[in-house]
């Protein structure tokens, strides 16, 4: 049976990563993995996460499942983290299971949303994460795109996006990116999110946010605002959280999935649903990233701590995002301020296939193909050293 199958490609930015390791250049850059990194270039545990697990080791009495929606406190904490005081939320109309990390989290929509709709187009920014396609596709949903990043002006093709999602079909799903929008680093401002959820109210489409980088753009509360706006507007609403970037959990592999209904009747029902498919692809999540995060967020002295490691984050990529455009705006001829403007940890280039080549072969520089860079992976030791190569490939 096996004979039949066919090799597939390995993941480019898996073959990236191999090929920086073996690199043997003393300069190398990596700025291809999507992890955060500090100045050292290192992506070290959390210090809150580090007491919240000394804790557990401590206190844990029994490793014996903990269900199918997970750990309960985890999930109230994270749906209070994604809405706050949001009225979805005091009218207990929000459920929400424990994920295997928000890729878990968007596959278990996809599961979810074959239940309520098996001819459900869903409708994703030109370009996005590309697993959303494949994990889409990979449920039997049809997935289209809808004009996003304008490559050109490096900017929002927002006109073009308004215009299609007011073709989209009642009964499809728009996946919009709550901010730090991967790869472009191109978010909405509030004025635009509420125009989105206008026409989802209008259209009568279902928006699904995708939200994996909370705290690391402006702020944990300003990172979830605009889906909060549209928790105003639609009764219906689909969230996939993943706790892997703003608590550095990502191999513990945590995130959640959390539906909004119209009526804490029908939330009963969807969460039914949601627990069946659960039960049908994984049966229970992992303890260990929900107990840290609960952990975490049920004590004021380690909040207090994450939102401190969270901030130095959050500050460290911003920053580098100014030292970036002063650099490479100093060593080339071309104006890259348009990276000061975006936000997370993703950004891109706007160079081709030929220059990324050359930085890879000639400086070490490691880019996906995309020219998406990872903004952390630069440093004050290295920036001198990127810039200049840029300048060079750009000549
Ligand atoms: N959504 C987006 C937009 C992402 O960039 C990522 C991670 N790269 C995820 C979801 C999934 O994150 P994880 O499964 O590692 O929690």
């Amino acid at each position: 049976m096996f004979s039949i199958l066919k090799p597939l490609p390995t993941d480019p930015i898996l073959g990236l990563m191999a090929a920086y390791r073996q690199d043997t250049n003393p300069n190398k850059i990596d700025l291809g993995v999507g992890v955060y990194k500090d100045e050292l270039g290192n992506t070290p545990v959390l210090k809150a996460v580090k007491k919240a697990e000394a804790f557990r080791l401590e206190n844990e009495t029994s490793k014996s499942y903990i269900g199918l929606a997970g750990d309960l406190g985890f999930c109230s904490k994270i749906e209070q983290q994604l809405l706050g005081e949001h009225r979805a939320l005091l009218a207990n109309r929000v459920r929400t299971a424990q994920a295997p990390g928000g890729t878990g989290a968007l596959r278990v929509a996809a599961e979810f949303i074959v239940r309520c709709n098996p001819n459900a187009t869903v409708w994703v920014t030109t370009p996005t994460w590309a697993n959303h396609i494949s994990l889409f596709e990979a449920a039997g949903l049809t997935v289209k795109e809808y004009p996003y990043y304008d490559y050109e002006n490096k900017g929002l093709l927002f006109d073009e996006m308004v215009e299609t999602l007011k073709q989209v079909p009642k009964g499809d799903i728009v996946l919009l990116h709550a901010c730090c929008h991967n790869p472009s680093g191109m978010d909405l401002n509030l004025e635009q999110w509420e125009i989105v959820a206008d026409i989802a109210a209008d259209v009568g489409f279902t928006p699904l946010v995708d939200i994996a980088y909370q705290g690391f753009g402006t702020g944990l509360d300003d990172d979830a605002a605009g889906l909060r706006l549209l928790a105003d507007k639609v009764d219906e609403l689909i969230i996939c959280s993943s706790c892997s970037k703003n608590f550095g959990l990502y191999r513990e592999r945590i995130g959640a999935c959390s539906i909004i209904s119209d009526t804490s009747a029908v939330a009963d029902i969807a969460n039914s649903v949601l627990l069946s498919v659960v039960r049908s692809i994984y049966s229970m999540p992992p303890a260990h990233g929900a107990a840290i995060v609960d952990t975490i967020l049920g004590s004021n002295e380690l909040t207090a701590l994450w939102h401190e490691e969270l901030a130095e984050m959050r500050d460290r990529i911003n920053g580098l995002r100014s030292l970036i455009v002063d650099a490479l705006n100093t060593e080339t001829d071309q104006d890259f301020s348009f990276i000061k403007h975006q936000h997370g940890m993703f950004s891109f280039l706007g160079i081709n296939k030929e220059q990324i080549e050359r930085l890879q072969k000639e400086f070490g520089i490691y880019i996906v193909g995309s020219s998406r860079v990872n903004v952390a992976g630069i440093s004050k030791a290295n920036i001198d050293y990127f810039s200049k190569a840029v300048a060079e490939v750009l000549k």
